[in-house]
């Protein structure tokens, strides 16, 4: 079965290809020109709806079966910060360079060299049977330091729970199995397998 991922960032389509490897899963960059989504919605659902819908529609393909993400890191000593607006933290178009430096600055500033943090993903999936939602997260702290090259965004900065290393130092296998896209993924796949299964008839 085909997915169309709402999506062109490379680090979160590398991820979702290899924990849905049952799938044939494309970025909808390969199928129409790239263009953009407002992600106004205060939460992370809200806005994961909007580029499954925005993406679904301008597909024009009623068998289509859109998959969109939506994810983000908060920051205890940043009040919650940047929350919803983690890819756009340094200003719009930004690179992940720049908004992992200034999250590593902004928690300095505020006289620490690390806080407790989670990253929450919500992934929306719609298509001609319905619209689906469901989430996963994941909780560790924040270091001042990047580390590593591993990952993308925000993970040089981020240990998880148990562990001694950043996302940024450990290998793609071990993010995989803790990782916010990954429980939220293993959530929505029974509502991809029962999809699967209404289509057969
Ligand atoms: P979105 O594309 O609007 O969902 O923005 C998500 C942003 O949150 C990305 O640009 C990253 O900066 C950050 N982010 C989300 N998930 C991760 C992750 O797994 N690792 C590192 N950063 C992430």
């Amino acid at each position: 079965m085909k997915l169309v991922l709402a999506t062109g960032n490379k680090g979160k389509v590398r991820e979702i290809t290899k924990m849905y490897k049952s799938f044939e899963v494309i970025p909808y960059t390969d199928l129409i020109e790239a263009f953009d989504i407002i992600e106004d919605e205060p939460d992370f659902k809200g806005n994961a709806l909007i580029k499954a819908r925005a993406v679904y529609k301008a597909l024009g393909d009623e068998d289509a079966i859109v998959f969109a993400d939506d994810s983000g890191i908060s920051v205890d000593v940043l009040d919650s910060e940047p929350g919803v607006l983690s890819a756009r933290y340094a200003g719009e178009n930004v690179s992940d360079i720049d908004n992992l430096n200034k999250l590593m600055k902004a928690v300095k500033e505020k006289g620490f060299d690390s806080s407790a943090a989670f990253y929450t993903a919500a992934i929306a999936i719609v298509c001609k049977e319905g619209e689906y939602t469901s989430h996963g997260w994941m909780y560790g702290n924040v270091i001042v330091q990047a580390k590593g090259e591993g990952g993308f965004g925000y993970d040089p900065c981020f240990i998880p729970l148990g562990y001694d290393k950043t996302l940024g130092e450990l290998d793609d296998d071990t993010k995989s199995k803790l990782s916010h896209r990954s429980q939220a993924l293993a959530n929505a796949r029974p509502v991809l397998d029962v999809i699967k299964q209404m289509r057969k008839f």
